[in-house]
C-alpha cells in the first residue's frame, strides 16, 4: 500500500485539476461563504458543532493577511447573526507569521477582540514545528485579551508533553491531534503505537488538570479507549469534545457519541483555495490517498 500511495504522490501532478476535485471535494465544505454556511446549518441540524477554517496558508503579503483577518472577523458575524454553534481555527501563518511577529500578533488581536465580542472562541492550529514556540508565545499573548482562546498540541511531537505541562490548566483549552506535518525523528515520533501512547497520555493528562481537551482524529482505537477511561474516570461532559475534520466517514460513531450527550465538533474547511491545499495535504500524508481510494471504492461497491 505505502508504493501505491508514493507512487500517485509522484503522478498526482500531472493529473487534471477537476481529477484533484474529485478526491477533495468530500473534505472541502465549500468554496463561497454561502455554501460553507448552508453545509454548517446541515451539520448543526444534526447535532453537530463546527469549527470553521479558511483553507489557506502561509500568505506572502500584509494585504492578504490583512484580508483573510476581516474574512475571518466577519465570519463571528455570520456566526452570530444565524446563530450557529460554531467557532473558527486559524493557521497564524494564514494571518501572516512569515511576514513578521508584529503583523501576525496584530491580526491575531483584531481576531481575539472580535471573537470576545461575539463570546466565541478561536483556535489557534499548530503548524510544522519551526512555528510551534512562537505560536504558543502568540497563544499567550491573545489570552492575556480573551481566555476563550485555544491551542493545538500534536501527540508525535517529543516536546508536546513538556508544552501540555508547563501550559495545562483549569482554564487551558487544548485540541489534542496526532499531528499532520512530516517532522524530523528527531523531534517527533514516527512510530504508530508511540504515538498513539503519547496520544492518550496527553489527553488523559490534560483532563486530569482540569483542561478542556478536544479529542480531534478518526483513530476509533483511540476514541474508544479514551472514552472508556473518560467514563471509568467520571469525567464532566464538560471537559471535552470529540473533534473529526469534515468528509471522514465515521457518522455511526459520531452519533452515538452524540446521542450519549457527548459534544462533536466538525472542522469544516472552505474556500477556493481548495487545490493547493488538498494536493500538500496528499503529500504530506500518503496514507490519506489510501484513505480517499479506499472511500470511493466504498462508495462504488458498496
Ligand atoms: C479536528 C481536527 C483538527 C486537526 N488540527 C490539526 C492541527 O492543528 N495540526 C496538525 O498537525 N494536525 C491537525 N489535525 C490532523 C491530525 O493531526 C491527523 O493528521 C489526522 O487527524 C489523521 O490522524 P487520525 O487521527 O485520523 O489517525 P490515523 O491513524 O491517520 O487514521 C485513523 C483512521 O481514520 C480514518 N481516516 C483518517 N483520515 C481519513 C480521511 N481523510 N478520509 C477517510 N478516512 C480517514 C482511516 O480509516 C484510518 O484508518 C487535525 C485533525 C482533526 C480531526
Amino acid at each position: 500500500m505505502k508504493l501505491i500511495n508514493n507512487l500517485l504522490i509522484q503522478i498526482i501532478p500531472f493529473f487534471p485539476k477537476s481529477f484533484i476535485k474529485l478526491f477533495a471535494s468530500p473534505y472541502i465544505a465549500g468554496i463561497t461563504d454561502d455554501e460553507m454556511l448552508s453545509t454548517v446549518e446541515n451539520l448543526n441540524t444534526k447535532g453537530y458543532d463546527v469549527t470553521i477554517d479558511i483553507l489557506g496558508e502561509h500568505i506572502k503579503t500584509e494585504k492578504e493577511a490583512t484580508e483573510i483577518t476581516e474574512r475571518y472577523a466577519n465570519l463571528y458575524d455570520e456566526i452570530s447573526s444565524r446563530s450557529l454553534q460554531g467557532n473558527l481555527s486559524i493557521k497564524l501563518t494564514h494571518i501572516g507569521q512569515d511576514l513578521g511577529y508584529d503583523i501576525v500578533k496584530k491580526n491575531l488581536i483584531i481576531l481575539t477582540e472580535k471573537a470576545k465580542k461575539h463570546y466565541n472562541f478561536l483556535r489557534l492550529d499548530m503548524e510544522n514545528s519551526p512555528y510551534t514556540s512562537e505560536t504558543i508565545v502568540l497563544y499567550k499573548e491573545a489570552l492575556k485579551i480573551y481566555p476563550n482562546v485555544g491551542i493545538v498540541l500534536q501527540a508525535y511531537m517529543h516536546r508536546s508533553m513538556d508544552d501540555l505541562n508547563a501550559l495545562a490548566n483549569k482554564n487551558f483549552n487544548c485540541r489534542i491531534c496526532k499531528g499532520i506535518y512530516i517532522e524530523s525523528e528527531d523531534i517527533a515520533y514516527s512510530d504508530y503505537k508511540k504515538i498513539r501512547e503519547n496520544y492518550i497520555k496527553l489527553v488523559q493528562i490534560g483532563l486530569q488538570k482540569g483542561s478542556y481537551i478536544g479529542i480531534a482524529g478518526h483513530d476509533e482505537y483511540l476514541i474508544n479507549h479514551l472514552y472508556q477511561w473518560i467514563q471509568d474516570n467520571n469525567i464532566s461532559k464538560t471537559q471535552y469534545e470529540f473533534q473529526v475534520l469534515y468528509g471522514v466517514p465515521m457518522e455511526k460513531t459520531l452519533q452515538k457519541l452524540i446521542q450519549e450527550d457527548n459534544k462533536v465538533r466538525v472542522y469544516v474547511p472552505y474556500g477556493d483555495n481548495w487545490y493547493d491545499y488538498s494536493v500538500r495535504r496528499l503529500k504530506e500524508n500518503p496514507k490519506m490517498v489510501g484513505y480517499i481510494f479506499k472511500n470511493i471504492f466504498k462508495n462504488i461497491f458498496g
